[in-house]
């Protein structure tokens, strides 16, 4: 049965959780006043011991969700290591590996040591021997140290799985389960992600003990204060496009989203000897280079960046003002990520879709999801109305959702419903994937629920 939180009811803060007084001091330290929806939904499934599904994105909060109940549950007095995370990408790894750190400020003899290719085994290996209770690491390096006999998961209780659709596209999937079967049975396990592709649920029913279900909709990324525009163009004609953008716009942080890593160094290229100050950031790169990018990037001496998803997911870049999308993405979910990467936190951001003839039906999906048609760029008219197709699919996402009786969550922003995440997984009509479950609201509350649908 699901239990439905919703925003009206909830009163949680993270105090109602039963956390050591040691890491609510670091989080008070950290300025959270309030756990998020996903950690809302999170925090106490783990804490009871339970296996979990969540389906969230980078912003949404999730490294406190899971890393708060495994930090509560490291016996300090053991050097083993007890807690395995498992992220796609060395920088998640590291910036997992960074947060919890500071979780666990107050935690004596608690070490969390990350580990990943491109950098030198032996100090990683140093560190496991000094005794890491938590590894954060991907999963090449780990197997690797799992099959030198380096790194030994005979006591390791809780495993997460971070960002698992990555995992997938960036094919670890085997490693994924090679290091799982070598954990001990009746482990916890958690696994995470933005989409829900057919192998990841696979995944999840062949490892998981029948897990909680937690969703939060991609409201968590705030697209509320992203100003969005499209313009149409073909082929080399969106590198003019672009170009008029930059000079009219005059942008001073820009990412550009490109789909596929050969496309993404071509523009960044292109971009290069038209005198613009970028750089490309994709899977194709060496590690160091990517580093160095990024640290560039970060530190505002590379105003352009042109990047594939897969290469910026999680990375936290709080000072973007302007999001190009060259290239629309496959899921109308990555759009509402990518756009997220401007706007944060209550800041004004400006995203531009450029779109080819053969990318409509996507831009279609994406004005779905957000329940409203994209103003086209530079022209002075009024939004255009929505279909009466994509107004029968909106009425249908709201009937539901007020019915309390799907197991998806949408969080309302003040005044306008989002989309739920689930009308955007793989491309389906939102009315043929909605399962409808008996819901029940917690604490009275069904109606216009609110964040997460938690279901068993
Ligand atoms: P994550 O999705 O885990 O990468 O978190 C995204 C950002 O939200 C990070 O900068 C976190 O420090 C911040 N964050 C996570 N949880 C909270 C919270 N409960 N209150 C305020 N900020 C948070």
């Amino acid at each position: 049965m699901p239990r439905v939180i919703t925003r009206k009811d909830h009163i949680l803060r993270f105090e109602d959780f039963d956390l050591q007084p040691e890491i609510l001091r670091a989080l008070t330290d950290l300025g959270y006043t309030e756990p998020t929806p996903i950690q809302e939904g999170t925090i106490d499934a783990l804490l009871r011991d339970k296996d979990m599904v969540g389906q969230a994105q980078t912003g949404s909060g999730k490294t406190a969700a899971f890393m708060l109940p495994i930090l509560d549950r490291i016996d300090p007095g053991s050097k083993d290591l007890q807690a395995l995370i498992l992220c796609p990408t060395r920088e998640l790894a590291l910036q997992v590996a960074d947060a919890s750190r500071s979780f666990a400020r107050y935690l004596d003899d608690v070490n969390i040591v990350p580990v990943y290719g491109g950098a030198p085994i032996v100090e990683q290996i140093t560190a496991l021997n000094r005794g890491g209770q938590i590894v954060v690491g991907t999963p090449g390096r780990v197997l690797d140290l799992l099959r030198r006999g380096k790194m030994i998961l005979s006591d390791c209780r809780m495993v997460v799985l971070d960002e698992a659709d990555e995992m997938l596209s960036m094919g670890f999937i085997d490693d994924v389960r090679d290091i799982l079967k070598r954990t001990p049975w009746g482990k916890q396990t958690a696994l995470f992600s933005a989409t829900m592709p057919d192998p990841i649920k696979k995944l999840a029913e062949e490892e998981l003990h029948t897990p909680e279900f937690v969703k939060v909709a991609s409201k968590e990324i705030t697209v509320d204060t992203v100003e969005q525009r499209v313009a149409f163009a073909e082929g080399r004609d969106k590198l003019e496009l672009l170009e008029r953008f930059i000079q009219e716009m005059k942008p001073p942080t820009m990412i550009i989203f490109a789909r596929t890593k050969i496309g993404t160094q071509k523009l960044a290229d292109d971009l290069k000897r038209r005198g613009h100050k970028v750089r490309a950031l994709h899977g194709d790169m060496g590690q160091g280079a990517r580093d160095s990018v990024m640290i560039a990037f970060r530190g505002k001496r590379i105003p352009i960046l042109v990047a594939t998803d897969v290469a910026s997911r999680g990375l936290d870049v709080s000072h973007v003002t302007h999001v190009v999308n060259y290239d629309l993405p496959d899921e109308p979910e990555v759009y509402v990520h990518r756009i997220g990467r401007t706007g944060r936190v209550g800041r004004e951001g400006f995203a531009i879709s450029l779109v080819a003839n053969k990318e409509k039906p996507k831009l279609d999906a994406v004005e779905r999801l957000l329940k409203r048609k994209i103003q086209r760029w530079g022209i002075d008219e009024p939004v255009q109305p929505l279909t009466p197709e994509q107004i029968a699919v909106a009425e249908e996402i709201e009937a539901a959702e007020e019915s309390g009786e799907v197991d998806v969550l949408v969080v309302e922003s003040e005044g306008q419903p989002q989309a739920s995440s689930e009308s955007t997984v793989d491309g389906d009509a939102p009315k043929k994937r909605r399962r409808r479950r008996g819901g029940r609201g917690r604490g009275g509350g069904g109606e216009n629920a609110g964040t997460p649908v938690v279901a068993e």
